[in-house]
């Protein structure tokens, strides 16, 4: 793993490598194959952030499944705004679907907490929420993350799919903002 990495003049040290991300995938991917044997889930992967870890995960998980991607957007710089929009829409059927949400990271829990209730609208047979991380400290609100990668500090993360203003996503570990 590199050392500090500078994106749009903000210093960002290592903090996760891509060795402790695959092992961490690896194991959620049994649980999530344990869980769901003889079911076919639907992964719902969150655009844009989820994609490296939906595209990983889905291979550790031995069972039939499907996937579909929404893209929901509450980020603006190193800030959540609070409020969920719906950029585009979910074109799937859910009813009676057993749907795993794929996330990349949940923050104060608002993405999470605003979306599930419009998707109980849409009938699925249960609904479960698989994030790679989790800032436990800033969560605001109760959601329910069945299956949690990393627990981390509330310190603004990219890499591994997660940008900061558009760029790091790309990166294969995941750093954190150096104080
Ligand atoms: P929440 O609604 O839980 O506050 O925020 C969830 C969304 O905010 C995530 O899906 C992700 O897009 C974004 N987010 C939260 N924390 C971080 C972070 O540390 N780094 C990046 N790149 N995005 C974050």
């Amino acid at each position: 793993m590199k050392e500090n990495i500078t994106i749009h003049g903000l210093s960002f040290r290592p903090y996760l490598s891509r060795e402790q991300i695959a092992v961490k995938v690896a194991e959620m991917g049994r649980l999530i194959s344990r869980d769901y044997q003889g079911k076919r889930p639907l992964f719902l992967a969150v655009l844009n952030g989820a994609f490296v870890f939906a595209a990983d995960l889905i291979r550790a998980c031995d069972v039939d499944c499907a996937i579909t991607f929404i893209r929901l957007a509450s980020y603006e710089g190193l800030n959540s705004s609070g409020t969920v929009k719906t950029v585009i829409g979910l074109q799937d059927d859910l009813q009676g679907r057993d749907v795993i949400i794929i996330e990349d990271i949940v923050d104060t829990g608002h993405t999470m907490s605003q979306f599930i209730p419009q998707l109980e609208q849409l009938g699925p047979a249960s609904i479960a929420v698989a994030s790679l991380l989790v800032k436990t400290e800033a969560l605001e609100c109760e959601v329910d993350i069945r299956y949690v990668g990393f627990e981390i500090p509330t310190k603004f993360v990219i890499g591994y799919g997660l940008d900061y203003d558009g760029l790091g996503r790309n990166i294969p570990d995941i750093y954190q903002l150096a104080d």
